[in-house]
């Protein structure tokens, strides 16, 4: 499937909830969210139903993700159905980490490809901080227990003026430590993060060569793994960090990817309000094979970027939360 500017679509991320265990400062208010009513949100029969007709359009790699994705009962069976389509070449969730040691056994099983876990800091103090009730030692004991299965993990970092910008150089020992793929993702002015002052991905770069060499690494040999993320070899080492840099060095011109909400909107960009509403044309009765023609023409309008740096503009990223878009 390709968009009016030749882009070919091929990777689908899907929220399967808009609530969270956690309320991190810059996705949630500290009272948490209005969620969507149990029928507002797509069943995850209809998620996989999704998948499906996706996976006919040449969509090749899926993420769940939310809100927090392991909250919602169920999961691992929709990992498993996902799998079980020929065409999808990898799996992957986006978690807090906080429920995974309940259901690493089962993701794994069921055929989980990549594990991505969010931590902005190793302090507990700090966790508490920034996530207003999480408890550190659980997600760093899940990442832990991650690595014993054959699972990809990668770590996601944002970095947060007044927060957490002193906690560049412990996540990248614990990344070394743990052998895990630690990328730096730039805060966005999404929701909550409009209030917040991110780092650039530029500084943290400087700070981290302070006491390392950044090697350029030639990142195809991630194959499809390696999606936006500018990747470095750190020192001597043979670990692997990443920066993923949507406000300093917009990569939208080789966008790849369209989501589902959890409400079942299908979005173009992260940052546009989208053009289809998958669930209502599911629930009245409209056939796939006429869904696939509106997702094809949907696609089509994917605009050419996102206007994150345009002050003032009013989108559908300036009134949701990311845990509503689907992170
Ligand atoms: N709850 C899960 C988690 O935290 O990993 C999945 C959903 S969360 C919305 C997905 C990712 O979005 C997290 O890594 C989080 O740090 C990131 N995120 C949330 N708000 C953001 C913002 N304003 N800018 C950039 N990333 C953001
Ligand atoms: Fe929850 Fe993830 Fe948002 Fe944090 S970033 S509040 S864990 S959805």
């Amino acid at each position: 499937m390709k968009d009016n500017l030749n882009r070919s679509i091929n990777y689908l991320r899907i929220s399967i909830t808009d609530n969270c265990n956690l309320r991190c400062i810059y996705c949630m208010p500290k009272e948490g969210a209005i969620y969507h009513k149990e029928d507002e949100m797509i069943t995850l029969d209809e998620a996989f139903t999704f998948v499906k007709i996706f996976s006919q359009l040449g969509i090749e790699k899926v993420r769940i993700t939310g809100g927090e994705p392991l909250l919602r009962t169920g999961i691992c069976k929709l990992v498993k159905n996902i799998r079980s389509i020929d065409s999808i070449r990898e799996i992957g969730l986006t978690t807090n980490g906080i429920l995974l040691p309940r259901y690493l056994d089962e993701l794994y099983e069921s055929g989980l490809t990549t594990l991505n876990v969010s931590l902005d800091t190793t302090d507990e103090e700090k966790y508490r901080k920034m996530t207003r009730i999480g408890n550190v030692r659980e997600v760093i004991g899940a990442i832990k227990k991650a690595k014993e299965y054959n699972l990809k993990v990668k770590l996601n970092s944002l970095i947060i003026h007044d927060f957490n910008e002193d906690e560049i150089d412990s996540l990248v020992q614990f990344a070394i430590e743990n052998d895990v793929i630690l990328r730096f993702i730039e805060l966005m002015p999404i929701g909550y993060g409009k209030t917040l002052k991110g780092f650039k991905n530029d500084d943290i770069k400087k700070k981290i060569e302070e006491k390392y060499t950044l090697k350029e690494f030639d990142d195809d040999e991630l194959g499809s793994s390696k999606g936006p993320a500018e990747y470095y070899k750190l020192g001597d080492t043979d670990k692997l960090i990443g920066f993923i840099s949507p406000i300093s060095h917009c990569f939208c011109e080789t966008c790849n990817r369209v989501r589902i909400t959890s409400d079942g909107k299908l979005k173009e960009c992260l940052y546009y309000e989208g053009n289809l509403d998958l669930k209502e044309e599911l629930r009245k009765g409209t056939s796939q094979e006429e869904l696939k023609e509106k997702i094809i023409k949907a696609v089509i309008l994917k605009k050419k970027q996102h206007k994150f740096l345009e002050i003032g503009k009013v989108e559908d990223s300036d009134e949701k939360a990311m845990s509503m878009i689907g992170g």
